[in-house]
Protein backbone atom coordinates (compact mmCIF):
# COMPACT_ATOMS: atom_id res chain seq x y z
CA UNK A 1 0.00 0.00 0.00
CA UNK A 2 1.24 4.04 -0.75
CA UNK A 3 -0.33 7.14 -2.13
CA UNK A 4 0.52 7.82 -5.75
CA UNK A 5 4.00 8.86 -6.47
CA UNK A 6 5.40 6.48 -3.36
CA UNK A 7 7.16 4.11 -5.56
CA UNK A 8 5.13 1.14 -5.43
CA UNK A 9 5.38 -0.11 -9.27
CA UNK A 10 9.10 0.36 -8.81
CA UNK A 11 9.19 -1.75 -5.60
CA UNK A 12 6.76 -3.97 -6.72
CA UNK A 13 9.28 -4.96 -9.72
CA UNK A 14 12.12 -5.45 -7.61
CA UNK A 15 10.33 -7.84 -5.19
CA UNK A 16 8.83 -9.98 -7.77
CA UNK A 17 12.86 -10.88 -8.92
CA UNK A 18 14.62 -11.13 -6.04
CA UNK A 19 11.59 -13.59 -4.37
CA UNK A 20 10.28 -14.98 -8.06
CA UNK A 21 7.24 -14.20 -6.53
CA UNK A 22 4.31 -13.14 -9.35
CA UNK A 23 2.58 -10.20 -9.41
CA UNK A 24 -0.76 -9.72 -9.47
CA UNK A 25 -2.13 -6.36 -10.59
CA UNK A 26 -5.87 -5.46 -10.85
CA UNK A 27 -5.17 -3.70 -14.00
CA UNK A 28 -3.13 -6.67 -15.33
CA UNK A 29 -5.54 -9.33 -14.69
CA UNK A 30 -8.40 -7.54 -16.14
CA UNK A 31 -6.50 -7.01 -19.17
CA UNK A 32 -5.70 -10.79 -19.36
CA UNK A 33 -8.99 -12.41 -18.39
CA UNK A 34 -10.70 -9.88 -20.91
CA UNK A 35 -8.36 -10.78 -23.42
CA UNK A 36 -8.48 -14.45 -22.88
CA UNK A 37 -12.35 -13.83 -22.97
CA UNK A 38 -13.11 -16.00 -19.80
CA UNK A 39 -16.79 -15.56 -18.05
CA UNK A 40 -15.73 -12.76 -15.89
CA UNK A 41 -13.53 -11.28 -18.05
CA UNK A 42 -16.43 -10.91 -20.57
CA UNK A 43 -18.48 -9.70 -17.40
CA UNK A 44 -15.79 -7.10 -16.57
CA UNK A 45 -15.53 -5.97 -20.12
CA UNK A 46 -19.21 -4.88 -20.45
CA UNK A 47 -19.10 -2.86 -17.28
CA UNK A 48 -15.86 -1.17 -18.48
CA UNK A 49 -17.54 -0.65 -22.03
CA UNK A 50 -19.99 1.25 -20.44
CA UNK A 51 -17.79 3.21 -18.12
CA UNK A 52 -18.94 1.95 -14.95
CA UNK A 53 -17.27 0.37 -12.31
CA UNK A 54 -16.99 -3.10 -12.39
CA UNK A 55 -18.98 -4.59 -9.29
CA UNK A 56 -16.66 -5.83 -6.25
CA UNK A 57 -18.13 -9.78 -7.24
CA UNK A 58 -16.63 -9.44 -10.71
CA UNK A 59 -13.29 -8.64 -9.02
CA UNK A 60 -13.01 -10.14 -6.27
CA UNK A 61 -14.28 -13.87 -8.66
CA UNK A 62 -11.01 -12.73 -10.79
CA UNK A 63 -8.58 -12.64 -8.07
CA UNK A 64 -10.24 -16.18 -6.64
CA UNK A 65 -9.62 -17.49 -10.34
CA UNK A 66 -5.79 -15.35 -10.37
CA UNK A 67 -5.32 -16.98 -6.44
CA UNK A 68 -5.47 -20.41 -7.42
CA UNK A 69 -3.59 -20.41 -10.57
CA UNK A 70 -0.26 -22.83 -10.43
CA UNK A 71 2.10 -19.88 -10.15
CA UNK A 72 0.52 -18.35 -7.10
CA UNK A 73 0.52 -21.52 -4.76
CA UNK A 74 3.53 -20.95 -3.54
CA UNK A 75 3.29 -17.35 -2.42
CA UNK A 76 2.27 -14.18 -4.80
CA UNK A 77 2.01 -9.98 -4.05
CA UNK A 78 -0.73 -7.73 -4.47
CA UNK A 79 -1.05 -4.60 -5.62
CA UNK A 80 -3.77 -2.73 -6.26
CA UNK A 81 -6.34 -5.03 -4.74
CA UNK A 82 -7.86 -5.01 -1.80
CA UNK A 83 -9.46 -1.34 -1.96
CA UNK A 84 -11.68 -1.71 0.89
CA UNK A 85 -12.55 -3.15 3.95
CA UNK A 86 -15.01 -5.71 2.21
CA UNK A 87 -12.74 -6.96 -0.52
CA UNK A 88 -10.14 -7.62 2.32
CA UNK A 89 -12.31 -9.67 3.76
CA UNK A 90 -13.46 -11.21 0.67
CA UNK A 91 -9.87 -11.91 0.45
CA UNK A 92 -9.48 -13.70 3.84
CA UNK A 93 -12.03 -15.57 2.80
CA UNK A 94 -10.82 -16.84 -0.40
CA UNK A 95 -7.31 -17.53 1.07
CA UNK A 96 -8.96 -19.59 3.77
CA UNK A 97 -10.24 -21.93 1.67
CA UNK A 98 -7.01 -23.18 0.87
CA UNK A 99 -5.15 -22.69 4.14
CA UNK A 100 -3.79 -19.72 3.22
CA UNK A 101 -3.56 -15.66 4.86
CA UNK A 102 -1.93 -12.56 4.02
CA UNK A 103 1.44 -12.68 5.87
CA UNK A 104 2.26 -9.02 5.35
CA UNK A 105 1.12 -5.35 4.27
CA UNK A 106 3.87 -3.52 3.10
CA UNK A 107 2.65 0.74 3.54
CA UNK A 108 5.42 2.94 1.80
CA UNK A 109 5.02 5.58 4.09
CA UNK A 110 5.72 9.16 2.02
CA UNK A 111 4.33 12.49 2.99
CA UNK A 112 1.92 13.88 0.49
CA UNK A 113 3.84 17.70 0.77
CA UNK A 114 7.03 15.05 -0.67
CA UNK A 115 4.81 13.94 -3.19
CA UNK A 116 3.41 16.92 -3.89
CA UNK A 117 6.49 18.26 -6.36
CA UNK A 118 6.88 14.26 -7.86
CA UNK A 119 3.21 14.59 -8.97
CA UNK A 120 2.85 17.99 -10.04
CA UNK A 121 6.51 18.32 -11.85
CA UNK A 122 5.35 16.90 -15.32
CA UNK A 123 5.63 19.27 -18.15
CA UNK A 124 4.94 18.52 -21.86
CA UNK A 125 5.98 20.42 -24.93
CA UNK A 126 3.38 22.56 -27.17
CA UNK A 127 5.06 21.41 -30.23
CA UNK A 128 6.21 17.92 -30.33
CA UNK A 129 4.66 16.05 -27.45
CA UNK A 130 7.55 14.84 -25.79
CA UNK A 131 7.31 14.84 -21.52
CA UNK A 132 9.96 16.09 -19.18
CA UNK A 133 9.81 16.54 -14.90
CA UNK A 134 10.93 19.07 -13.25
CA UNK A 135 12.68 16.72 -10.94
CA UNK A 136 13.67 13.67 -12.86
CA UNK A 137 13.92 15.26 -16.18
CA UNK A 138 14.55 18.71 -16.39
CA UNK A 139 14.64 20.31 -19.62
CA UNK A 140 18.20 21.94 -21.20
CA UNK A 141 16.39 25.01 -21.10
CA UNK A 142 13.71 26.00 -18.49
CA UNK A 143 10.46 25.91 -19.74
CA UNK A 144 11.52 25.30 -23.53
CA UNK A 145 11.44 21.79 -25.19
CA UNK A 146 15.05 20.25 -26.16
CA UNK A 147 13.90 19.04 -29.53
CA UNK A 148 11.97 22.00 -30.78
CA UNK A 149 12.14 24.93 -28.25
CA UNK A 150 8.79 25.08 -27.90
CA UNK A 151 6.92 26.31 -24.58
CA UNK A 152 5.96 23.71 -22.22
CA UNK A 153 2.75 23.23 -20.71
CA UNK A 154 1.55 21.50 -17.52
CA UNK A 155 -1.58 19.17 -18.20
CA UNK A 156 -4.58 20.67 -16.14
CA UNK A 157 -4.54 16.56 -14.14
CA UNK A 158 -1.69 17.45 -12.61
CA UNK A 159 -2.18 20.88 -11.21
CA UNK A 160 -1.30 20.82 -7.74
CA UNK A 161 -4.77 21.61 -6.63
CA UNK A 162 -6.42 18.81 -8.43
CA UNK A 163 -3.12 16.34 -6.85
CA UNK A 164 -3.65 17.41 -3.74
CA UNK A 165 -7.59 16.80 -3.90
CA UNK A 166 -6.43 13.51 -5.05
CA UNK A 167 -4.05 12.58 -2.73
CA UNK A 168 -6.58 13.56 0.05
CA UNK A 169 -9.50 10.94 -1.50
CA UNK A 170 -6.64 8.85 -1.57
CA UNK A 171 -5.81 8.88 2.29
CA UNK A 172 -9.24 9.07 3.74
CA UNK A 173 -10.10 5.96 1.51
CA UNK A 174 -7.37 3.80 2.64
CA UNK A 175 -7.30 4.64 6.32
CA UNK A 176 -9.65 2.18 7.46
CA UNK A 177 -8.29 -0.84 4.90
CA UNK A 178 -4.89 0.09 6.62
CA UNK A 179 -6.78 0.38 10.20
CA UNK A 180 -8.31 -3.72 9.45
CA UNK A 181 -4.69 -4.63 8.64
CA UNK A 182 -3.21 -2.65 11.58
CA UNK A 183 -5.68 -4.80 13.82
CA UNK A 184 -4.32 -7.75 12.33
CA UNK A 185 -0.80 -6.91 13.17
CA UNK A 186 0.51 -7.45 9.75
CA UNK A 187 1.65 -3.83 8.68
CA UNK A 188 5.18 -3.50 7.85
CA UNK A 189 5.61 1.16 7.56
CA UNK A 190 8.47 1.21 5.63
CA UNK A 191 9.86 5.04 5.26
CA UNK A 192 9.59 5.61 1.34
CA UNK A 193 11.20 8.70 1.37
CA UNK A 194 14.90 7.93 0.74
CA UNK A 195 17.03 5.93 -2.43
CA UNK A 196 14.89 3.24 -4.38
CA UNK A 197 17.62 0.87 -3.07
CA UNK A 198 17.72 1.89 0.75
CA UNK A 199 13.49 1.49 0.69
CA UNK A 200 14.18 -1.86 -0.95
CA UNK A 201 16.45 -3.22 1.19
CA UNK A 202 14.27 -2.37 4.18
CA UNK A 203 11.74 -4.18 2.36
CA UNK A 204 14.04 -7.13 1.65
CA UNK A 205 14.17 -7.54 5.85
CA UNK A 206 10.91 -7.71 6.38
CA UNK A 207 10.32 -10.15 3.30
CA UNK A 208 13.29 -12.25 4.61
CA UNK A 209 11.58 -12.85 7.78
CA UNK A 210 8.69 -14.58 5.94
CA UNK A 211 10.64 -17.03 3.86
ZN1 LIG B 1 9.15 19.73 -28.54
Amino acid sequence: MGLPGAGKGTQAEQIKKEYNLPHISTGDMFRAAIKAKTPLGIKAKSYIDKGQLVPDTVTIGLVEERLNQEDAKGGFLLDGFPRTVEQAKALDEILAKTNRKIEKVLNIDVKPEILLPRLTGRRICKGCGNTYHLIFNKPKTEGKCNNCQSELYQRSDDNEKTVANRLEVNIKQTKPLLDFYYKKNIVADVDGDRDIKEVFSDIKKILDTLR
